[in-house]
C-alpha cells in the first residue's frame, strides 16, 4: 500500500482536508506500524545499551527517513498544500537527556539497528525530564518540560516488575520506543515508569517534595542534588532503573534457553557511565537468589557487563555514602561488601578498592573490577585513563582497557538536519555514503571544482537564512545571514570554557569601539544549558546575556558584531544551527573534554573547527590536516602539568597582561552594571581572578590570534569553501556506525 492510501484510511479524509494535528496523528500511527513490522527477536546474543539519559530528539522525521518513506510523504503533503515542517513542530522533542552522553546512547541506539544488530536501549521515563531553560532578567530559570503528548511514541507494554527498596516496594510499568535503522530492523528503546507518578506535584519552577519517592521517582531527569533528599532520590532512580533492567534481562534470557551460568552468550550489557552500575550487585543478587552460588554468580556478570568512561572530572565520578545506600537498598550493600572484600584481598591496594576509608562506594571501581571492558570514548581520552586517571586499574587490567571513539548517526547529522547538502552529495559522489560513512573521501576529487565549492557556499547561505527565520519566529533573535556564524553550543560547563569565548567577545568589542572594523562582520552564537545548582555556570550566562544586550544595541559596534544566546539549547535546535554554522567553537580546557560529539556533527555539517588538541578535536585535526583546522592552546600534557604543580595563577595573567586586565575589568563596568546585576557579574570576575580552574586566562591571547585568523581567512571565499569540503570528505571516520562495529568487534562480539 502506498503511503497516500494508508494515511488517507488513517485520516478517514483527504489529506487537503486534515488539520496538521490530525495528520501528525495519523503519521505517527503509520510510522508506529511500519517500525513494528520489522521488530525482531533474531540473533540469539543481544546487546543491552543500559543508560540513564536517551536524549533521543524528534522521533517523526527521522524515523520516516529511516523507514525510506521520508521523500514520499514531504512530497505528498506538498502536493496537498501541507508543509512538513509544520507538521514537525508540533512534536514535542523528548527530554530525556542532558547532553552528549545522551545524545551518544541515542546515536548508538540508531546504528545498532541500521547494521542489524540485536540491541534493546534501557532507560527511565522521566515525565517532565530535564528542566526546560528559559531567560528572566538575563538569568536561566528552570521549569519543567513536560513532553508526553497525549498522542506519542511511548506504548505502554504489560511488563511490570516488582523492585524492592528498604522501606516500600514499587511496582514499575515498561513503556517501549521503537527505534528505526536504515533500511534495516526495528530495535526497541525500554523505558521504566511507575504508574504512581504524580506531574502535579511539582510547585514554582522545578520545586517538589523530594522525599515521596513514589510519587516523584520519575519526575525529572537529575533531580538537583544539591541537597541530601537529592542525591537520594538519585538512588531511587538508579536503582529502579537497574533491578528493572536486570529483571528484564534475566527473563529474556531464560525465555531463550539460557541456564544463567551461560549468560553472557546471550546478553552483554553495556554499561554507560556510572549511573547504571548498581546493575552488577543487582544482577549478582538475582542470580543467587535463582540459584547460583555466589562467586558464580560473580564470574557470570563479570563476562556480561562492559563499562564505558564518559570523563575524568573528579566531581563526576560518582561515589555514593554507604549510609545513603543502607538506607535505599540495603540488599545490595552485603554483596557490595564482598565484592570490596576480594578486591582488598586480591590487590591490597587502598586506591582500588571499592569501598573507601570514608565509606564512600566508588561507582567506577564496581564496574573496572566486575566489567570485562573498560573504554574511553576518544584517542586521547583512553591514554589519559590508563595512564593517569585510572592508572592503578590499567596496571592490573591493561586487557580490559580499550578505545571507541565517539560517533554520531549520519542519518539525523546530515540527512535529515542537511537535505541540501545531502542531496549535493548525492549527486556528486553518489548514495554510497548513507551506508558507509567513508566513501564521503570522494568528495575530495572536487576539491578544485568551482561548480562543487560555490555550492557548498551556497547551500550555507541558505541554511543560514533558514535558521534567521526561525530565530526569528521561535525566539525574536535577529541574525545578519552576511556575517561569519561563529557557534558555540553544548552543555555549559566551566571546563568547556563558554566564559573565554565571552571574554573574546569583549575583546573583540573594545577593538571596533578604538576602530579596528572586521572584514566580515561576526555573530558569536551560544546555547547552553546550566546546571541548576551551578552558581558560576549561570552566571557565565548571565554575562552572556548582558554582552548581547550592550553590543546588540551599540550602533557603532553592531553592524560589526552581534551576540546572540539561544534559549533552551536542545536536539532540536542544534539540527537548526549546526547547518548553517562556520567555526565551530571546541575550546575546552586540553585534557578535560573526553571526546565531544557536537564537533563532530558540526564538521559533517562544513564548519571549521576553533579548538583545542582535546578529546576527538584531536582525531578531527590528523584527518582534516592542519590546513583545515585551528588548533590553538596548551596540550593535555602541559595541562596536566599546571594541575601537578598548582603552579596555574590567574592574577598573575591579569596583573601581566594588559588586554587580560582590560577585558575582565570590563565584566564589571558601569555599562555591563547597567544591564546585569552587580552580584552576579562580580561573582564571577572574583571567581575567574581568584580561581578560575579551568584556566582560562592560560589560552586566551592564542585563541584571540587564532580565531582572528579564521576571521581573516573567511574573506577568501574559496579557500574558505576548500576547507569545508576537506572536513565533510573527512568526517566519514565520525560516523556512529564505526563506532558500533568497533563496539562490536571489541566488546560485544554478536553474530
Ligand atoms: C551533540 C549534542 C551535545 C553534545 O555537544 P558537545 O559539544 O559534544 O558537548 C549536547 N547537546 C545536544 C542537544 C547535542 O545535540
Amino acid at each position: 500500500m502506498g503511503m497516500e492510501q494508508k494515511l488517507r484510511e488513517k485520516l478517514g479524509k483527504e489529506i487537503k482536508h486534515s488539520s496538521n494535528e490530525e495528520i501528525y496523528d495519523a503519521l505517527l500511527d503509520c510510522v508506529q506500524e511500519m517500525a513494528e513490522e520489522k521488530v525482531s527477536q533474531k540473533g540469539k546474543k543481544k546487546i543491552y545499551y543500559v543508560s540513564a539519559e536517551f536524549l533521543i530528539g524528534k522521533l517523526l522525521s527521522n524515523n520516516m527517513i529511516n523507514l525510506g518513506i521520508y521523500g514520499e510523504v514531504k512530497e505528498l503533503l506538498k502536493e496537498n498544500g501541507k508543509n512538513i515542517g509544520e507538521i514537525e513542530e508540533l512534536e514535542e522533542e523528548p527530554s530525556l537527556g542532558n547532553g552528549g552522553l545522551g545524545r551518544l546512547a541515542a546515536c548508538f541506539l540508531d546504528s545498532i539497528a541500521t547494521l542489524g544488530y540485536s540491541g534493546a536501549g534501557i532507560g527511565l521515563n522521566y515525565h517532565l525530564g530535564l528542566f526546560q531553560q528559559v531567560f528572566e532578567h538575563k538569568l536561566q530559570k528552570e521549569t519543567k518540560n513536560p513532553w508526553i503528548q497525549t498522542k506519542s511514541w511511548l506504548k505502554k507494554t504489560d511488563v511490570t516488575y516488582p523492585v524492592k527498596f528498604r522501606d516500600f516496594t514499587l511496582t514499575s510499568r515498561m513503556y517501549e520506543i521503537a527505534v528505526t535503522g536504515y533500511n534495516n530492523r526495528t530495535n526497541l528503546l525500554l523505558l521504566f515508569d511507575v504508574d504512581t507518578v504524580d506531574e502535579d506535584m511539582v510547585g514554582e519552577g522545578i520545586q517538589f517534595d523530594k522525599e515521596d519517592i513514589q510519587k516523584n521517582l520519575t519526575l525529572f531527569l537529575y533531580p538537583d542534588d544539591s541537597d541530601e533528599q537529592g542525591r537520594k532520590l538519585r538512588i531511587y532512580q538508579q536503582y529502579f532503573m537497574v533491578s528493572n533492567a536486570a529483571h528484564l534481562i534475566l527473563d529474556e534470557c531464560t525465555q531463550k534457553g539460557s541456564n544463567l551460568y551461560d549468560l553472557s552468550d546471550y546478553a552483554v550489557i553495556q554499561i554507560n557511565d556510572t549511573h547504571p552500575t548498581m546493575i552488577i550487585p543487582e544482577l549478582i543478587r538475582l542470580l543467587t537468589e535463582r540459584g547460583l552460588e555466589m562467586d558464580d554468580a560473580i564470574e557470570v556478570v563479570k563476562k556480561t557487563c562492559a563499562y564505558t568512561n564518559h570523563t575524568i572530572l573528579a566531581e563526576a565520578l560518582e561515589k555514593w555514602p554507604i549510609h545513603y545506600l543502607k538506607e535505599v537498598v540495603p540488599q545490595l550493600m552485603p554483596i557490595i561488601e564482598v565484592l570490596d572484600d576480594k578486591v582488598r584481598r586480591m590487590y591490597g591496594d587502598e586506591s582500588v578498592a571499592i569501598i573507601d576509608r570514608n565509606n564512600l562506594v566508588h561507582m567506577a571501581h564496581i564496574d573496572i573490577h566486575y566489567g570485562f571492558s573498560v573504554n574511553g570514548v576518544a584517542a586521547l581520552h583512553t591514554e589519559i585513563l590508563k595512564n593517569s586517571e585510572l592508572n592503578n586499574f590499567y596496571r592490573i587490567y591493561p586487557e580490559k582497557f580499550n578505545n571507541k571513539t565517539n560517533g554520531i548517526t549520519f542519518r539525523r547529522w546530515l540527512l535529515y538536519c542537511n537535505p541540501k547538502l545531502a542531496e549535493s552529495l548525492t549527486d556528486w559522489i553518489g548514495d554510497g555514503f548513507y551506508k558507509d560513512a567513508m566513501e564521503l573521501k570522494k568528495l575530495e576529487a572536487f576539491a578544485q571544482d568551482e561548480k562543487v565549492l560555490q555550492r557548498l557556499l551556497s547551500i550555507k547561505k541558505e541554511n543560514k537564512l533558514q535558521l534567521k527565520a526561525y530565530l526569528k519566529e521561535t525566539q525574536g533573535l535577529e541574525l545578519n545571514e552576511d556575517s561569519i556564524f561563529d557557534i558555540q553550543v553544548k552543555r555549559l560547563h566551566e571546563y568547556k570554557r563558554q566564559q573565554m569565548n565571552a571574554l573574546y567577545v569583549i575583546y573583540k568589542y573594545l577593538q571596533i569601539k578604538k576602530g579596528e572594523i572586521p572584514k566580515t562582520p561576526i555573530t558569536v552564537v551560544f546555547g547552553a544549558k546550566a546546571a541548576p545548582a551551578y552558581t558560576i555556570a549561570k552566571d557565565i550566562i548571565h554575562l552572556i546575556l548582558c554582552l548581547q544586550e550592550v553590543i546588540n544595541s551599540d550602533p557603532q559596534v553592531n553592524p560589526y558584531l552581534n551576540v546572540v544566546m539561544v534559549e533552551n539549547y536542545n536536539v532540536t535546535l542544534a539540527e537548526k544551527l549546526i547547518p548553517a554554522c562556520d567555526i565551530s567553537e571546541q575550546i575546552s580546557l586540553a585534557s578535560k573534554e573526553a571526546s565531544g560529539t557536537g564537533n563532530m556533527k558540526f564538521m559533517l555539517n562544513g564548519a571549521v573547527t576553533l579548538g583545542t588538541e582535546d578529546g576527538a578535536n584531536v582525531e578531527i585535526h590528523q584527518f582534516v590536516g592542519d590546513d583545515n583546522i585551528y588548533i590553538f592552546g596548551a596540550s593535555s600534557d602541559q595541562v596536566i602539568g599546571h594541575y601537578e604543580r598548582a603552579d596555574y595563577v590567574s592574577r598573575d595573567y591579569y596583573e601581566n597582561n594588559d588586554m587580560i586586565h582590560e577585558v575582565v575589568d570590563f565584566i564589571t563596568s558601569p555599562q555591563m552594571q547597567k544591564v546585569g546585576s552587580e552580584e552576579h557579574l562580580n561573582r564571577l570576575r572574583e571567581e575567574l581572578l581568584g580561581k578560575d580552574w579551568f584556566m582560562s586566562f592560560l589560552d586566551l591571547e592564542d585563541y584571540i590570534e587564532k580565531k582572528e585568523l579564521a576571521f581573516a581567512d573567511y574573506a577568501d571565499q574559496d579557500g574558505w569553501a576548500k576547507k569545508m569540503l576537506y572536513n565533510i570528505s573527512n568526517a566519514g571516520f565520525f560516523s556512529s556506525d564505526r563506532t558500533i562495529e568497533e563496539y562490536n568487534r571489541d566488546i560485544w562480539k554478536l553474530c
